[in-house]
C-alpha cells in the first residue's frame, strides 16, 4: 500500500490551523471502512471519524446477548478481496456479534485502515463552502477539519428510537437501548427486567435475558413471524466448499446479474444471490397440496432458507402470502405451551411486511415461569415511574428497562447532524419537505461533493455496499482527472429518480398492512410516509448507477474553482472485478 495519508494544514479566516483532507468519511462501520479503502486506493488523503470507541459500526454498538446476523454469514462478508475470503473462517452459519466485530477489526488490520480512523470523535455539524469548494466538519471537541469530499457512512440504523414515555427520566434503575448496549454487561442475576419491542432485536435478546434474569416482562405491540435460525458452528467441510467454490460463484453471480434496469427482472438477481436455491415458479402453478409439502420441506432448511428458497412470488402475491403466513402461525402454535398466550404471539400482518426476524428459542422463552407478556395494544404504556412501567392495568415494577424499539432508519442519522449545503440549507430541512429525496440514493441536490454511502438497495448484502462505495470513489477519480472540483445532481435527475424509487416501491410489499411499518417510516411518530430504501435488488441499482456513469455522469453538473486544491488521484483498480489484495 502506498502511503497516501498526506494531511495538509490549512488555516481558517481567523488564522487557526485546520486539518485538510481530500475526503472525510463519517462512520467506521462496514461501509465507511470500505469507502476509506477505495478512496485511499484512489490516492486520496482520507480521514474517517466515528463517535464509537471501536470500529465496526452496528457491530460495535449492538453487543446485546443473542445478537447475530439475520442473513447467512457466507453472503455477508466483503467480496473485494479473494485473499480475505480465503483467510477468514466464519464461526457460525449466522455469525454472532463478537465474531462479526472481530471480522471487521481483522479487515481493518489486514488492509491497514485503522490509521485513517479517528475514534471517540463525534461529528456535530458539516458545512459546504462554495468559495473553494470544500466541506468543513465540526467535531464535538470544538476542532474542525476540511475536505473536498464528504461521505456520510452513518448506516441505516444510526439513530436509535426510544418511545417518549412520560417520566422515563425519573426511572431509578438501569435503562438503555439495545443499540447502545453498555460496554460492561449488566448483571441480570435475580433482577426484574422489561424488554420493550419484539422486532428482530427483541426476538434475539429476549430468550437470552430470560435465562439470565429473575423475571422478564416483554412488552409487545405487533407480533412478528419469528423464524428459527438453527444457528450452529459452520461445518469445516462447508467452510471449505465456501472457499473453494461458493465465494467465486457468488462473485460471478452478483457481477454478471444483468437485470432489466426498468423492471428489475432477472432470475439471477435474487435476494439470496444463489439462484439454484430459489424456486422460480409462480406459486400458483403448483397445486395447493404440493405447495404445503414444499413449505414443510423448506422448513427443514436452515434459517432464511426456510422461505427464500420458495416461490419468488411467495411474499408479493397476497394469496400465497396469506397461505404461507398461516403455515408459519401453525409452527408458532406448536412451540408455545399455553394456547391463549400463543394467540397473543400470533402475527396477523402479512408475512414479510416487516423484515423477518431470525430467532433462537424466542417462542420457547414464553414457556418459562419467569417470563410474562404484556400486549401494549390491549394495555398501552402510560408512563414510566421511578420503579417501573405503568400500563392501563397497573404498574410493572422492574429494575432494568431494555428498549428494543428500533431506529429512525435510513434518514434519521443524516437528519440528526446538521449537514448544511448550498445557501445553508440543511438535509433535515430538505428531507422534512421531500423525505429521502436523492439521486441514486447516494447524492442529493444542494449538497455538492456529498455522498450518502449507506445501503440503498432492498438487498443490503455487503456486495451492494461495496458497489456504492466504489461508484462514489470512481466519480471522484473522474472529477480529478478532469480538473473538476464540484459536483451536484440536478433537481430534474433527482425528481426522475424519485419517481422511479416510488414506482418500484409500489411493486413490492412495502410494509402494506403494517400500521407501524419500518419500511415506510411509520414506526417513527411524525416521520413522513415513504419507502425509505430502494425496493430493488443490488444488481438493479448497480445497472442504473453505471448507466449514469457511462453517459458521463448524466444528471450531474460539474464545476471547477481555480482556488480549490485539486489534488491528485489514480484510477482505482476495478476493485471487486480484479479482487486486488494490497494489504
Ligand atoms: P424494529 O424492527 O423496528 O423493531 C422495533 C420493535 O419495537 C417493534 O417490535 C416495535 O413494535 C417496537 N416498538 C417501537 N415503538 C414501540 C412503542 N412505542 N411501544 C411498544 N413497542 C414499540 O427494530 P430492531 O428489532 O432493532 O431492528 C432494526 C433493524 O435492524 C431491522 O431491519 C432488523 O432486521 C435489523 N437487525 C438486524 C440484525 C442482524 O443480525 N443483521 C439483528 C437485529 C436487527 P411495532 O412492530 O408495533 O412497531
Amino acid at each position: 500500500v502506498t502511503e497516501t495519508l498526506t494531511v495538509a494544514q490549512t488555516s481558517d479566516e481567523a488564522g487557526d490551523a485546520v486539518e485538510r483532507f481530500d475526503a472525510i468519511v463519517i462512520g467506521a462501520g462496514v461501509s465507511g471502512l470500505y469507502q476509506v479503502y477505495c478512496l485511499r486506493e484512489a490516492g486520496l488523503s482520507v480521514r474517517c471519524f466515528d463517535e464509537a470507541g471501536g470500529i465496526g459500526g452496528v457491530w460495535y454498538w449492538n453487543r446485546y446477548p443473542g445478537c447475530a446476523f439475520d442473513g447467512p454469514s457466507e453472503l455477508y462478508g466483503y467480496t473485494f478481496s479473494k485473499e480475505l475470503q480465503q483467510e477468514w473462517d466464519w464461526k457460525d452459519y449466522y455469525s454472532r456479534q463478537p465474531d462479526t466485530e472481530e471480522y471487521v477489526n481483522f479487515v481493518a488490520d489486514k488492509f491497514d485502515l485503522r490509521r485513517h480512523v479517528q475514534l471517540n470523535t463525534r461529528v456535530t455539524a458539516a458545512t459546504w463552502h462554495e468559495e473553494g469548494h470544500y466541506w468543513e466538519v465540526e467535531l464535538e471537541s470544538g476542532e474542525r477539519a476540511r475536505a473536498s469530499f464528504l461521505v456520510g457512512a452513518l448506516g441505516a440504523v444510526a439513530l436509535a428510537f426510544t418511545p417518549p414515555y412520560p417520566g422515563a427520566e425519573s426511572f431509578k434503575g438501569q435503562q438503555f437501548h439495545t443499540g447502545r448496549w453498555p460496554r460492561e454487561d449488566p448483571d441480570f442475576t435475580g433482577k426484574r427486567v422489561a424488554v420493550i419491542g419484539t422486532g428482530s432485536t427483541g426476538m434475539q435478546v429476549i430468550p437470552e435475558v430470560a435465562k439470565l434474569c429473575g423475571h422478564l416482562t416483554v412488552f409487545q405491540r405487533t407480533p412478528g413471524y419469528g423464524i428459527p435460525a438453527d444457528n450452529a458452528p459452520v461445518d469445516p467441510e462447508v467452510q471449505r466448499e465456501w472457499k473453494e467454490s461458493l465465494y467465486e460463484a457468488i462473485r460471478k453471480e452478483w457481477r454478471e446479474a444483468s437485470p432489466d434496469p426498468e423492471t428489475g427482472n432477472d432470475p439471477r438477481s435474487g435476494h439470496d444471490a444463489r439462484p439454484q436455491m430459489r424456486d422460480h415458479r409462480d406459486g400458483h402453478d403448483v397445486p395447493k397440496e404440493e405447495r404445503l409439502v414444499l413449505y414443510e420441506e423448506a422448513w427443514q432448511r436452515r434459517g432464511t432458507a426456510k422461505f427464500v428458497t420458495l416461490f419468488s412470488n411467495l411474499i408479493s402475491d397476497r394469496e400465497l402470502n396469506a397461505e404461507y403466513a398461516e403455515f408459519v402461525r401453525g409452527k408458532i402454535r406448536g412451540r408455545v405451551d399455553d394456547p391463549a398466550l400463543a394467540e397473543k404471539l400470533m402475527p396477523t400482518i402479512p408475512f414479510g411486511a416487516k423484515r423477518v426476524p431470525l430467532e433462537e428459542g424466542y417462542y420457547e422463552a414464553f414457556n418459562r415461569d419467569n417470563v410474562t407478556l404484556v400486549d401494549v395494544r390491549e394495555t398501552p404504556v402510560e408512563r414510566v415511574t421511578e420503579t417501573g412501567i405503568v400500563t392501563s392495568e397497573g404498574e410493572h415494577e422492574v429494575d432494568i428497562i431494555i428498549y428494543a424499539t428500533g431506529y429512525d432508519t435510513v434518514t434519521g442519522g443524516y437528519m440528526d447532524i446538521p449537514f448544511r449545503g448550498v445557501d445553508g440549507l440543511t438535509l433535515k430541512e430538505k428531507w422534512q419537505e421531500q423525505p429521502f429525496s436523492t439521486f441514486l440514493g447516494l447524492t442529493s441536490a444542494s449538497f455538492p461533493n456529498f455522498f450518502i454511502c449507506s445501503p440503498v438497495a432492498v438487498c443490503i448484502h455487503t456486495p451492494c455496499v461495496e458497489w456504492i462505495c466504489e461508484w462514489a470513489a470512481e466519480l471522484i477519480v473522474y472529477m480529478r482527472e478532469r480538473g473538476l472540483t464540484r459536483m451536484e445532481p440536478t433537481q430534474e435527475a433527482e425528481d426522475a429518480w424519485g419517481r422511479h424509487h416510488d414506482d418500484v416501491a409500489t411493486r413490492v410489499n412495502s410494509g402494506e398492512g403494517d400500521e407501524y411499518s419500518i419500511f415506510l417510516g411509520k414506526n417513527i411518530p411524525g416521520k413522513k410516509t415513504r419507502r425509505y430504501s430502494y425496493a430493488q435488488t443490488g444488481p438493479v441499482w448497480r445497472a442504473r448507477a453505471y448507466a449514469v456513469a457511462e453517459k458521463g455522469y448524466e444528471g450531474f453538473v460539474f464545476d471547477a474553482d481555480p482556488s480549490a486544491p485539486l489534488g491528485s488521484s489514480k484510477p482505482i483498480p476495478i476493485l471487486s472485478e480484479t479482487a486486488t489484495d494490497s494489504g
